[in-house]
């Protein structure tokens, strides 16, 4: 199999196009084996630009797909056009018309192609005008470029959304004229959102580089673009990219459009991001927020409630260093009875000789008992000191990784605050 990805630079790589790039990737990898071509498709002059381009490249690092021709320019292929054009006028299977130039299509008769997800489609000629391959300056068509480099590049297989399903009987017609037999198609099928409508900016993330920057997992992305249009049974949901390599085919690529859910993507990460080592999850986090001061023993800690690397810092930051306090989580906890909870709460864990979570734990909850109150009385005030928030990983855990002086610390500094503010007891 020789598959391309033919991306035109005008814009981030969205969802589709990742989609399409998963794919033929697949299959290039996949039992049967195959050359994969990256062929840049930048001959919009204008709204290709260099800066789309790396976009592009970049989101397909990202992706962890690689491939193994190119990045390939269309745009400089553009005399290996002109010759083909030139050619077909010189043979009678295209005429000027005005300075451009048109294909002949047959008034009668059909052009089939075979399409691996529908089968055989068949496009009357009567529906086709003679269409235009190149303008009055010379400059070749799209649909010319694309069969003229499928040909050249020995494409056998061309998987593409289906917005393109329209330029399929073209682009079959001008391999005809080039005397070449046309690659099979497998288009396809379009993505919406949960509403049912076409897929856009409304749904949620877009392109690659949100879903990199809202801190999905490259692996857990490609789990869950793979189910869009295609799966291995009815039931499978967890797929690793091994798995789908080896499962992945275009005969159990439905027709009916797919939905991309971004909530269901974010519980397909969590599960990815749960599942990975620590030590791991670590580094990722390292690299998505740009700070190598990330302690993995509050990565390990914050990894239960955390389905995307985006939650991390507002979940965890306080373990990283200290933040601000929230005035609304302050006013709510720090009432009557606070002062006295986080006093005792102080004496107890000063008195400590190690400081460790069950030794903590038990300490703690030997202030409950003394002060008969509930939990929440003396852990809210506790975890609103050291972490500013109503929120956040376990406060035994969060204490024990804080460490004795910074726990202590930040007690102390929320004791003053209530006194100084004439304080409640
Ligand atoms: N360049 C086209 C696009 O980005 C794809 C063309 C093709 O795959 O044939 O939509």
């Amino acid at each position: 199999m020789r598959l391309r990805f033919a991306p035109s630079p005008t814009g981030a790589l969205h969802i589709g196009g990742a989609r399409t790039a998963l794919y033929n990737w697949l299959l290039a990898r996949g039992s049967t084996g195959g050359i994969l071509i990256l062929r840049i498709e930048d001959t919009d002059r204008e709204r290709s630009t260099p800066e789309n381009v790396e976009q592009i490249l970049d989101a397909l690092t990202w992706l962890e797909l690689d491939w193994d021709e190119g990045p390939l320019s269309q745009a400089e292929r553009g005399s290996r056009h002109r010759e083909e054009i030139a050619r077909m006028v010189a043979e009678g299977h295209a005429y000027p018309d005005e300075g451009a130039v048109r294909l002949r299509v047959p008034d009668e008769g059909a052009t089939t192609v075979s399409d691996a997800i529908r089968g055989e489609i068949t496009f009357q000629h009567a529906d086709i005008d003679d269409f235009v391959i190149a303008r009055s300056d010379g400059s070749p068509l799209y649909n010319l470029a694309v069969a003229v480099d499928d040909r050249d590049m020995g494409v056998t297989h061309v998987v593409r959304g289906d917005d393109h399903l329209s330029n399929t009987p073209r682009q079959a017609l001008v391999f005809k004229a080039l005397g070449a037999a046309p690659p099979t198609y497998a288009h396809l099928p379009l993505l919406h959102g949960p509403d049912g409508k076409k897929l856009s900016k409304r749904h949620g993330a877009a392109s690659v580089q949100e879903l990199r920057e809202r801190g999905y997992l490259p692996e857990a992305v490609r789990n869950y673009v793979a189910l869009l249009g295609w799966g291995a049974d009815a039931t499978t949901t967890f797929f690793t990219t091994r798995e789908l390599i080896e499962r992945f085919s275009l005969e159990r690529v439905s027709r009916s459009p797919a939905v991309f859910d971004e909530v269901k993507l974010r519980w397909m990460n969590g599960r990815y991001v749960r599942e990975l080592a620590p030590a791991e999850l670590t580094e990722r986090l390292r690299r998505f927020l740009g700070r190598d001061d990330i302690p993995e023993p509050a990565v390990a800690i914050a990894q239960e409630k955390m389905q995307t690397l985006a939650d991390f810092w507002p979940l965890a930051a306080f373990l990283v260093e200290p933040q601000a306090t929230d005035d609304v989580a302050w006013a709510k906890v720090m009432g009557d009875g606070a002062s006295e909870a986080l006093g005792r709460s102080r004496e107890a864990l000063a008195r400590l000789d190690r400081f460790e979570e069950a030794g903590l734990e038990a300490a703690l909850r030997g202030v409950v008992e003394a002060l008969d109150v509930k939990p929440k009385a003396v852990f809210q005030p506790i975890r609103v000191a050291v972490s500013g928030r109503t929120i956040s990983p376990g406060i035994f855990e969060s204490l024990t990784v804080l460490g004795r002086d910074e726990s202590l610390g930040r007690i102390d500094a929320a004791l003053e605050r209530l006194r100084t503010a004439g304080g409640s007891t």
